[in-house]
């Protein structure tokens, strides 16, 4: 399969930049608490750690030094982002799918499971159904197939920006799909994608050979590593990686992330907009491996390490994880999660309360609406937001890390996470989530210092809560 992908197509800084030797020697690592107090200090200063520092991280298993990880990642998570959580929804599009991955259940040898592609009107009808929800930001995601080439993934993405139902809109439409060579990015971004996303699945060369057959194109490991370096070439700055947690070691793979994160900061002056973080899940005809599955103790941990080795990219977690892994985790690290998700093809308007395994990627661990997650995130104390500006003001890729500065929260996310939330709060809440969601606009107004933005702040919840007047983001 290597042959049949031209080599020229790959980025300027395609090279597998992986090295197994030095990423293995790295686990055997033995840590004194000195050690991991500097490193520790260093992520503080909201430094991204090296792979060696991310090392010592991982070593660090003693209880009182991975309490120290977790106090440490919150506290990070709170300077760096602050009590907001972003909100969104996965749209499947298509399973149809030529690939043979052994973890999931749109692989081409599945027979059992239902293939189909959304036409234009059953897209138009999941778009509404997300939009009469309250959600404003999607991700778009295929199977790898002909069929979905740029060209068809851009229709889609158009389709879908100009589906809107009463005051309903999406504002950001991020895409999950295989990668693309440099004109196939320039035609999504054409299209006003958000970020692109590519799981690598697992940074273990071996692994990564036993569960993508050779005869695949996504058995090319090389070809999948630099998906996002093309993308960042072809002026998608902001790119997603992700691992498949499950596959092989998960320390392993944290450092492979890490690794990934700092090889496009090095050739692109920017790591990842976002990292993701999903943990294996039953699947139609996927027989899981115990071997290397990760314990909740251990995803913990996990995230709380990411949360510490890249200060400043956006950590997701999905509706992949049940909803009291979800609470646990929230505090140490994640920034978005989806909720209300369904990922069966047609699963908003079509399927109960009940998973169809036979039309669904794998087992969601949490199915609540959305209306119940955003109760429980205002009741812990969180911000739930559906805030798009920076990505429609251009503060992207490079442009974003420089308004990542000390006052940028206080006087652009806190607002526009609390007027979107006034909007949600506004026209789709049940009473019972409006209410606790204008006790944490209240809440949160109270803290922030006043000034010229906090009246300018006061008067758009005003204008949202008392007029049409929507989309008002600074
Ligand atoms: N087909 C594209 C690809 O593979 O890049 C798009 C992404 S796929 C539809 C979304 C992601 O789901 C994959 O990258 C993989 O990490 C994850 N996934 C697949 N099977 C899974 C399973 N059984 N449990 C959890 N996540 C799974
Ligand atoms: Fe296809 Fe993606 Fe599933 Fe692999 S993970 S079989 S590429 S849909």
């Amino acid at each position: 399969m290597l042959s049949l992908i031209d080599r020229r197509k790959l980025s300027r800084s395609a090279h597998d930049f992986i090295d197994e030797n030095r990423l293995h020697s790295l686990l055997d690592l033995r840590v004194g608490p000195e050690r991991l107090d500097d490193v520790i200090a260093k992520s503080m200063s909201k430094q991204p750690l090296s792979v060696d520092e991310t090392a010592v991280l991982l070593a660090a298993d003693r209880p009182e030094m991975v309490e120290k990880i977790y106090d440490a990642a919150r506290r990070l998570k709170q300077d760096v982002y602050g009590n907001r959580i972003v909100l969104f929804a996965p749209l499947y599009v298509g399973n149809e799918c030529t690939n043979d991955c052994q973890y999931c259940a749109f692989r081409r040898s599945n027979p059992d499971v239902v293939r189909r592609t959304l036409d234009e009107d059953e897209l138009r009808q999941q778009v509404l159904a997300l939009e009469r929800k309250g959600h404003k930001r999607l991700i778009l995601v295929f199977g790898e197939h002909p069929h979905y080439d740029a060209d068809f993934i851009a229709d889609c993405v158009r389709h879908v920006y100009a589906t809107r139902t009463g005051r309903g809109e999406i504002r950001r439409l991020n895409i999950n799909a295989a990668p693309l060579d440099h004109d196939g990015y320039r035609i999504v971004k054409e299209a006003g994608i958000g970020t692109y996303q590519i799981f690598q699945e697992t940074y273990h060369h071996d692994t990564y050979r036993r569960v993508h057959p050779a005869d695949t194109r996504k058995g090319n490991y090389l070809w999948r590593l630099d998906g996002v370096a093309r993308a960042m070439e072809a002026e998608c700055d902001d790119v997603g990686i992700g691992a498949l947690f499950g596959l092989y070691d998960w320390r392993f793979e944290v450092l492979g992330l890490v690794a990934h994160a700092l090889h496009l900061q090095k050739h692109y002056n920017v790591g990842p907009h976002t990292i993701s973080f999903p943990r294996l899940r039953p699947a139609l005809g996927v027989k899981l491996h115990e071997t290397h599955l990760v314990g909740d103790k251990d995803f913990k941990r996990l995230v709380a390490i990411i949360r510490l080795a890249v200060p400043y990219t956006g950590m997701i977690l999905t509706a992949r994880e049940p909803a009291e892994i979800r609470r646990a985790v929230l505090g140490f690290g994640v920034s978005q999660i989806d909720a209300g998700s369904r990922i069966e093809l047609g699963g908003y308007t079509e399927v109960g309360d009940a998973q169809v395994m036979e039309r669904e990627q794998f087992e969601l661990g949490d199915i609540r609406s959305l209306d119940v997650v955003m109760r429980e995130l205002l009741v812990d104390g969180y911000i739930p937001s559906f805030c798009t500006a920076c990505y429609r003001l251009g503060r992207t890729g490079e442009h974003f890390m420089e308004f990542a500065i000390p006052g940028f929260i206080r006087n652009f996310c806190t607002p526009n996470a609390l007027t979107t939330l006034m909007e949600y709060l506004v026209d789709y809440a049940s009473p019972e989530t409006r209410k606790a969601g204008e006790e944490a606009v209240r809440r949160e107004l109270e803290k922030l210092p006043e000034g010229e933005r906090k009246n300018q702040l006061r008067d758009r919840l005003r204008r949202i809560a008392e007029s049409d007047e929507r989309d008002l983001y600074f």
